[in-house]
């Protein structure tokens, strides 16, 4: 089978590889020239574990292969793929969908018969059915079936994700469009994954249902967090007494700085515009955006409170400023709000990340950025972790409060034991936590 992918992304290029890997002809397009120059090339825009080797090795294949032109890309697809990029809509937080249905009219106009046009892009309740609207003007009708397949791979796990995925979802109308998709995935059946069948409409709120309900999961543990620390409780064995419990499950019972990235934060506002149009507000949602945002913006008054009530003339080593470990996503990173509240409260910050700081350089200003940890720290009054990279878990103590000016700590996603750190003389701050006695 042929597959062409519209739009080289964290998803595009990933779905693209792991479907080459199933043995299927990838033709990966994207508008960004540059992008495409440097594929070509060999190199990764991204970082993402593991995809350097597998791009390098189905391109030797002779199974991906990437162009800027669209109309070569899709010539003699099975099905094309739209994933681009759906981010919230200035203003308002509804999705902007420009992307979608510019992606989708140039397909409609291109391609030379018969398809599946599938949006595995994040995106709104109806989308999908205006996607066919599109189609059906450009094309006068027939030939171009539309399907939904939301994607659940994340960032840093992402091949992973995509090969041994939870579930496939996919929304079609036709059976046309079910049997190429399910062709597509056949070498997901030898592990047993489910493959859901569903009408466009229910596709595509499975997926911000299940972001909304993982936002809301994380968002749950950080107010118990909050709790814990003015009655004495541990967050962490909270989290793991409840987790146990087959019905809540272990995973996203983590307490940190609020989620971030480039996707909950969007999806969540774009479900609630959707809900709020539809007179069906989903107001557990409403309330899980305003808690978040007002959350990574407390983080910084958490740091100025351990700092003794302000930052002036104080400088802060900043550990970790992507949105999670293992990529080098930026984008609505809690660090791009700490970051700039502490600097408005008068401190200078040094910052490490080890893949996000050429990201970082240009959305965050008047940082001294530096090349290795422990040049982050030095000469600081206090260290903020906010992301947990592996790099990080496992800091030579002495050498730190050696380099610091003050032993102070804000540890803002519990990678160390309080009673660890009060042991070697850090005046010790997470989240939830007591302070060891
Ligand atoms: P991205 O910004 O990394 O990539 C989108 C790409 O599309 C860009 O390279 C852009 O140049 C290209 N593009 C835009 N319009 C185009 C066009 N008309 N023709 C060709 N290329 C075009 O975005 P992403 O993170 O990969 O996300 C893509 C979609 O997948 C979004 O809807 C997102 O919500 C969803 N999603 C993302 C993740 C994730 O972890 N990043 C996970 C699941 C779902």
């Amino acid at each position: 089978m042929r597959i062409a992918m519209i739009g080289t992304g964290y998803v595009g290029l990933v779905s693209g590889a792991c479907f080459s890997e199933f043995g299927t002809d990838v033709v990966c397009v994207d508008k960004d020239a540059g992008k495409i120059d440097r594929l070509k090339r060999g190199e990764i825009p991204i970082y993402e574990p593991g995809l350097d080797q597998l791009v390098a090795k189905n391109v030797k294949a002779g199974r991906l292969s990437f162009t800027t032109d669209l109309a070569e890309g899709v010539a003699g697809c099975d099905a094309v793929f739209i994933a681009v990029g759906t981010p919230s809509r200035r203003g308002d937080g509804h999705a902007d969908l420009s992307y979608v249905f510019a992606a989708a009219e140039e397909v409609a106009t291109a391609v030379d018969g018969p398809t599946v046009l599938v949006t595995k892009s994040t995106v709104p309740v109806g989308t999908g059915r205006k996607v066919k609207e599109i189609v059906d003007r450009v094309r006068g009708g027939g030939d171009i079936e539309v399907a939904s397949n939301p994607e659940f791979l994340r960032e840093g796990s992402a091949i992973e994700d995509f090969m041994r995925p939870d579930r496939v979802v996919i929304g079609a109308d036709t059976d046309e469009a079910r049997e190429t998709l399910r062709a597509l995935y056949r070498p997901l059946y030898l592990n047993e994954t489910p493959i859901l069948f569903t009408a466009l409409e229910t596709a595509e709120l499975i997926k911000y249902a299940a972001n909304a309900f993982l936002a809301m999961k994380i968002t749950f543990i950080n107010e118990v967090a909050d709790l814990c620390e003015k009655v004495g409780a541990d967050v962490q064995q909270v989290a793991r007494g409840i987790g146990l419990d087959g019905r809540i499950g272990g995973k996203f019972l983590h307490a940190g700085p609020g989620y971030g990235g480039s996707c909950f934060p969007k999806d969540t506002l774009a479900l609630v515009r959707t809900a709020q149009e539809a007179a069906a507000p989903i107001r557990i949602v409403e309330t899980v955006v305003e808690v978040n945002e007002a959350r990574k913006r407390r983080m910084a008054e958490k740091v100025v409170a351990h700092c003794g009530g302000s930052v002036e003339g104080l400088t802060i080593g900043v550990l970790g400023l992507t949105f999670k470990p293992n990529t080098d996503d930026m984008r609505d990173a809690p660090s791009l709000a700490i970051v700039p509240a502490l600097q408005q409260g008068g401190a200078t910050l040094r910052a490490y990340d080890p893949e996000g700081m050429a990201e970082a350089r240009r959305l965050l200003d008047g940082v001294t950025w530096c090349q290795d940890t422990y040049e982050a720290i030095e000469g600081a009054d206090c260290l903020v972790i906010i992301t947990e990279w592996n790099a990080f878990r496992n800091l030579d103590l002495e050498r730190v409060r050696g380099l610091m000016k003050r032993p102070r700590i804000v540890d803002l996603r519990n990678i160390y034991k309080p009673e660890d750190m009060a042991e070697q003389g850090f005046d010790y701050l997470s989240v939830g936590r007591p302070a060891a006695p």
